[in-house]
């Protein structure tokens, strides 16, 4: 038996990543009876048929860490969201979206902020300011100066990770920076790390010379909060946390609520008002229904 990972599936076939290179793999029958569909990222043990053709069954599948939707992958350790300080201008209602939807999933968050080169008005120290008062990692970064290349290399190395924010932000030229064996296609229109260019809908690990793997398609694309409750949310909103002492305690959703520490921190600068801000909107749009961006 050899332990690996999926990294693809196609057609009924699964593609495992093994110390001793990759073997094109049927699943168990045992799986269907189960209802256990092997997913990429699954971490399995596999028997090998024929060392020659590389062909193998998969055997056992690992407990999974976690298991993402969009894109249907398990084990994904870290989401870069991934947002520029202008070109697009960045929407920050939307940036806090992604966070929770990664704080739901348990993921690791690291903020990357890229097109630093474009700073003129001190976007990114504004930005950078929300984020880390927020508890949040942030990398600024620029595809064209290559400034902190190297530190995305080093969020990548040995771990799974999903890269998600809007098109246009610099993902895939963040891409072909880190692996120069990547040829992802850049430019103002759709996502290219990957839509269109496959007609079925399926996720692949794409492994890193750097060490590392990472989803060929970005995270969240469909940015529905519709499994999230309303007194769920403020838990998505980590630095919430440490101000636990409102009046009406645990109840409390940061609101209306006289005595309320969130709202108290709020006004002392100790939380960021602009996440507070985008609190108060998620929880609104929930209210109302309004839950599909
Ligand atoms: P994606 O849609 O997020 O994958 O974004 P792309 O990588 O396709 O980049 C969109 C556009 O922004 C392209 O024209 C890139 O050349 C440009 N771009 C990407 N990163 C940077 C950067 O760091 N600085 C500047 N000035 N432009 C960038
Ligand atoms: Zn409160």
């Amino acid at each position: 038996m050899l332990n690996g990972q999926i990294i693809k599936g196609i057609g009924g076939f699964y593609y495992v990543d093994t110390d001793n290179g990759l073997y094109e793999c049927r699943a168990r029958g045992i799986f269907r009876k189960q209802k256990v569909t092997p997913l990429v990222g699954d971490r399995v043990s596999i028997s090998v048929v024929d060392e020659e053709t590389k062909k193998g069954v998969v055997e056992d599948i690992k407990k999974r860490d976690t298991e993402l939707v969009r894109p249907p992958i398990a084990n994904v350790d870290k989401v870069l969201i991934v947002f520029a300080i202008k070109n697009p201008k960045p929407n920050l209602s939307l940036l806090d979206r992604f966070i929770v939807l990664a704080e739901k999933e348990n993921l690791e968050i690291v903020v990357v902020l890229t097109k630093v080169d474009l700073d003129d008005d001190d976007k990114l120290n504004e930005l950078k300011t929300i984020y880390e008062l927020s508890g949040y990692k942030v990398i600024p970064v620029s595809n064209e100066t290559k400034l902190n290349v190297d530190k995305i290399k080093d969020e990548l190395r040995d771990n799974v990770v999903v890269f998600a924010g809007p098109s246009g932000v610099g993902k895939s030229s963040l891409l072909n920076e880190i692996d120069k064996n990547f040829k992802l296609q850049t430019g103002e229109v759709s996502d290219k790390i990957k839509r269109g260019k496959h007609t079925t809908r399926h996720a692949e690990l794409l492994k890193l010379e750097c060490g590392g793997m990472v989803a060929d398609t970005p995270g969240f694309s469909s940015l529905t909060l519709d499994d999230i409750g309303e007194t769920e949310l403020k838990g998505y909103f980590i630095e919430f946390d440490e101000f636990d002492d409102c009046k009406f305690g645990s109840r409390c959703i940061h609101e209306n609520e006289p005595s309320c520490a969130v709202k108290e921190a709020v006004e002392n600068g100790e939380i960021s008002k602009q996440r507070y801000k985008s609190y108060i909107q998620l929880l609104n749009e929930m209210r109302q229904g309004k839950r599909r961006y």
